[in-house]
């Protein structure tokens, strides 16, 4: 059997006295397009980012396509064992934010071109030709040359899309990718992620758009408190879930 995409054992972690992650697990097979819910301060984004080793957990394990994530304790703190790893399972994340973070002194072809060429040493040329193809792919091909000022928030989060996508990613981590998007700019952003998915793309997504986690995701976890409150099916999960937390947290959210 193939290695799932993405596993996470019992992650713990703590900022100071603040327990955000009181050990979680998620597994992603390939393929798998993941919704996470939760409320705000629940723990959502630090769980991404301890997947991709922006945080570093305090316990716990993340494989991704089955290679352990190497840690070890230095003055009484975890920190990864091996800088290399972290830079190759990094590189093998990709991620989007929900600020667009391109870089504002490049092009979009430049944001694009930028990691493939210093970071996987793809020939510029090769490296142009793919980008354009992925910009056309998020429908933003007319706006190679344009800096991301002069992009509307929904394009600059497509152009984010392509930047993250131009690493051949195994899989995409989003943190909130329309939060910060105008309401009429969200459906498009959503459309070049539901794409992604049908595309057999590995996903995990934090999001409140719940028509979103509803239709795209096969699989919806609902943190709370830094715990996996609920998981499941989206559809059966929405329709009737049993935890009484998550009720709530879907009649007040929508
Ligand atoms: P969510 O994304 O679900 O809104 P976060 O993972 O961002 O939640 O945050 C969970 C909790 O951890 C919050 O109380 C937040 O203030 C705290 N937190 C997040 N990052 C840090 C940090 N670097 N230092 C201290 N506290 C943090
Ligand atoms: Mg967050």
């Amino acid at each position: 059997m193939a290695e799932a995409a993405l596993v996470v054992e019992d992650l713990h972690k703590r900022f100071g006295e603040l327990e955000v992650l009181k050990g979680v697990s998620v597994k992603a097979e390939t393929g798998d397009v993941i919704a996470m819910i939760g409320s705000s301060g629940s723990g959502k984004s630090t769980l991404l980012r301890c997947i991709n080793l922006l945080e570093t957990p305090d316990a716990g394990k993340v494989y991704v396509n089955g290679e352990l994530i190497r840690m070890r304790q230095h003055k009484g703190r975890a920190e990864p064992e091996d800088h290399k790893q972290v830079d190759r399972i990094r590189a093998s994340l990709g991620m989007v934010f929900q600020s667009f973070n391109l870089w504002s002194h490049m092009t979009v072809l430049e944001n694009v071109i930028e990691a493939p060429v210093h970071v996987l040493k793809i020939p510029k040329a090769e490296a142009i030709a793919r980008a354009e193809a992925l910009l056309a792919k998020v429908g933003i091909a007319d706006k190679r040359n344009h800096y991301p000022s002069h992009l509307s928030g929904g394009q600059q989060q497509r152009a984010a899309i392509a930047r993250a996508l131009a690493m051949e990613p195994k899989v995409m981590l989003f943190d909130e990718p329309t939060s910060a998007l105008d309401p009429e700019l969200v459906g498009e952003v959503l459309r070049v992620m539901r794409q992604l998915a049908e595309e057999g793309r590995t996903m995990m997504v934090v999001t409140h758009e719940m028509g979103f986690a509803r239709e795209v995701a096969n699989n919806v976890i609902f943190l709370h408190q830094g715990r996996v409150e609920e998981q499941g099916n989206p559809k059966e999960v929405f329709a009737n879930p049993s935890s009484e937390r998550l009720r709530q947290f879907l009649t007040t959210s929508h």
